[in-house]
């Protein structure tokens, strides 16, 4: 793999994996749940809270960075591990997603991007102001933000047709190989100027939409090019776990067992989680825990594993889908905490519903923290959970 990288896969069980990956901050044990800090931040949490509920790895959003507060800044007080106090490793995606779907900011209701094949030209959503991000100037700005691992600029393909999706797969693989010349670039530079800055990791992204052919074509691909890590994303991904699941089959035989995978945008909750791991996903990342926590759903259930094993994982609840709305009024009363075995910060500190539900009504700050903890928390100890039960499985 590449210097500062190394990923080690330490048993198998049916298609889940149980590994870990060294980094240049730190070793990070997979499968991992990948909190997501878009704007170098975690809302509501800091640092510590991230590393109290053992979060292993965060990530940070390119495209949000670069417009605010620039990668210049980020890099001139020392990269985004010093900027945000975060000692362990950081993954930033290329800004490809936002740039060419996110980035269609509704303005007169008129799309406000254009991507073509050398790049996209989209709009900020703070000004209006015009930018241009390519293959190479999406490298370039991950490397001054720092992150330990990279992701190389992709056009997600929302579905728009299977010619479309071709096309957009396409440009996809154009722009890896210009993506993976510049990171091998300024990866060269770096050492030959004795600039001491870590290495980083790059990894290719699988596109190719809802189509399984072009899905095994896009996959042929970046695994011929023996990238550190390889990662499907795209449309269908993380759409719900049925599709997950799927599109995760049409391509694992054609992934090369010694990288790790990282399913895109997957872990809603729970169940999510589960069946990504299942699915043979050794990282994975997804706004929605926390997301969920600030409007209110709490996750509440436990991790039942049935006598044949981790197959048969699966997220019990009293409560149909799995979470508690803390804004309803049954819970104004109630003196239990979110959930009474959860271990999280808030939980074990014995902070009530009743309490949190009028945090929540009133709009209180501390509410944010203490229900992203324990959300956050519930996806990193499943996951780390089910990790123990594969290894155990081994031993
Ligand atoms: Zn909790």
């Amino acid at each position: 793999m590449h210097p500062g990288f190394k990923f080690t896969l330490h048993h198998r069980l049916g298609h889940a994996r149980a590994g870990s990956l060294m980094t240049p901050h730190g070793l990070v044990e997979t499968p991992v749940f990948m909190p997501v800090g878009t704007k170098a931040s975690v809302k509501s949490l800091d640092a510590a809270d991230l590393i109290s509920l053992d979060a292993p790895i965060i990530l940070a959003n390119t495209y949000h960075l670069y417009l605010k507060p620039g990668e210049s800044i980020i890099e001139s007080v020392g990269g985004l591990h010093d900027f945000m106090k975060w000692p362990r490793p950081i993954l930033t995606d290329s800004g490809g997603y936002q740039v060419s779907s996110l980035g269609l900011f509704k303005n007169s209701g008129q799309s406000l991007s254009s991507v073509d094949d050398d790049g996209v030209t989209f709009f900020s959503h703070h000004d209006g102001s015009e930018h241009r991000m390519t293959a190479e100037s999406s490298i370039q700005i991950q490397a001054k933000l720092g992150a330990d691992i990279i992701m190389a600029f992709d056009e997600a393909t929302p579905d728009r047709g299977k010619a479309y999706a071709k096309k957009a797969m396409e440009r996809t693989h154009r722009w890896l190989i210009r993506s993976r010349d510049r990171w091998q670039q300024l990866e060269a530079d770096k050492v030959g100027q004795g600039s001491g800055k870590p290495p980083q990791a790059l990894f290719g992204i699988i596109q190719g939409g809802i189509y399984r052919d072009l899905r095994r074509q896009s996959a042929g691909f970046v695994a011929g090019l023996n990238l550190p890590g390889i990662a499907l994303g795209g449309a269908s991904i993380g759409q719900n776990p049925e599709e997950t699941e799927e599109n995760a089959s049409w391509v694992r035989d054609l992934l090369p067992k010694e990288k790790p995978i990282y399913f895109m945008g997957v872990g809603v909750g729970p169940d999510h989680a589960i069946s990504a791991i299942l699915s043979g996903a050794d990282m994975f990342d997804c706004i929605a825990p926390s997301k969920l926590a600030r409007n209110g759903l709490l996750y509440h259930g436990q991790l039942v594993i049935g006598p044949a094993g981790i197959e048969t994982a699966r997220f019990e609840s009293d409560y149909l889908k799995k979470r508690i709305n803390i804004a309803k009024k049954e819970f104004s009363r109630d003196k239990s905490p979110i959930l009474e075995s959860c271990g999280c910060y808030t939980c074990t500190h014995g902070y009530s519903r009743a309490y949190l539900h009028h945090l929540f009504r009133s709009r209180e700050l501390a509410y944010y923290r203490l229900a992203t903890i324990h959300n956050l928390y519930t996806m990193v100890n499943l996951v780390s959970t089910i990790r123990q039960e594969i290894l155990k499985a081994a031993a």
